[in-house]
């Protein structure tokens, strides 16, 4: 396998970033939002025993999609990932604003977001010394609000500064196109920083091919979701983009999103990813892509020459 260049910033360090592994590219061991209410991924132990499930189930790394202000409890991650041997990868950013109270967000804008992304990617999350390894925003639904515009702004101006990724929530995978004019075109971020997440939910595969041929990163996220009516498109989504030459683009994830998803709690959860979709999609693109997909390219997805 060739090598990624740059460094993976994971909660332990900087790592080499095929030192990733087997590698779940979007994923929430913590999350909390007023959307989902009695839901919250909150529990140490369940935490643990979900990224122990993941780990016997081949699992070595993980990222974590979830931005500030939504639980991300990054002083405990260095800890499981010790314990448990998976790398973990934690997020800074800002999700769309129905996912925060109105004060804390009032908070953040006069208190300067570009730099809180920067300080959570350099020094660390609060005082958990853990520093961030990507950043989290999120798109409208067919369209961008001024909070999207406000979050990628500064997103664009942290990434500039540091060279972290961003990670892009499509709201149910709409609006990539809008992302990208405005993170690659107007605000320069590089194509290959910038990683649109949930297109799997709006199955376009003519879309799916434009954003590919803009040169972003595709993540095939969310199979740990209940309810969800596109995931039997995923294979023939994945496929038609390999198809197309853009089998270096691809990302997998599970995006485990609510307490009831955990495995440890009789859902999906994240080993899923890896004893439910790595053989169907195996069955649709070969091993050798899936196998690729998993590792080579979340390596070159999070692997940063920081700054
Ligand atoms: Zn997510």
């Amino acid at each position: 396998m060739t090598s990624a260049p740059g460094k993976v910033r994971t909660v332990l360090g900087d790592i080499a970033p095929a030192d990733l592994g087997v590698c779940d590219a979007h994923d929430h061991l913590f999350l909390r939002s007023p959307q989902l209410p009695g839901q919250e991924l909150e529990s140490a132990g369940a935490a643990a025993e979900e990224l122990a499930e993941f780990r016997a189930a081949g699992g070595r790394g993980l990222v974590q999609w979830t931005p500030h202000g939504m639980g991300r409890r990054a002083e405990l991650l260095p800890e499981l990932s010790r314990a448990t041997g998976v790398r973990i990868v934690a997020a800074t950013g800002l999700h769309q604003a129905v996912h925060y109270v109105p004060e804390s967000l009032e908070r953040l804008r006069t208190g300067g977001l570009a730099e809180l992304f920067f300080r959570e990617l350099t020094e660390g999350i609060a005082d958990s010394g853990v520093r961030a390894g990507l950043i989290k925003v999120a798109g409208g639904f067919h369209g961008l609000d001024d909070h999207a515009r406000w979050t990628m702004t500064a997103a664009a101006e942290a990434h500039h500064a540091t060279g972290a990724p961003i990670a892009v929530h499509l709201e149910l995978g709409t609006a990539a196109l809008d992302v990208l004019d405005l993170l690659c075109g107007e605000l320069a971020v590089p194509p290959h920083r910038v990683i649109l997440g949930h297109l799997n939910r709006f199955p376009d595969l003519g879309l799916h091919q434009q954003a590919a041929e803009a040169g972003v990163f595709l993540a095939f996220d969310g199979p740990s979701r209940t309810h969800h009516a596109t995931d039997w498109r995923m294979p023939d989504a994945v496929r038609s983009l390999a198809d197309a030459g853009f089998g270096d683009r691809l990302l997998l994830g599970g995006d485990t999103t609510t307490a009831g998803a955990r495995s440890v709690r009789g859902g999906p959860g994240m080993p899923y990813l890896l004893r439910g979709m790595r053989p169907r999609l195996e069955s649709a693109v070969g091993e050798e892509l899936t196998q690729r997909i998993l590792t080579l390219n979340a390596a070159r997805a999070f692997g940063v020459e920081w700054a």
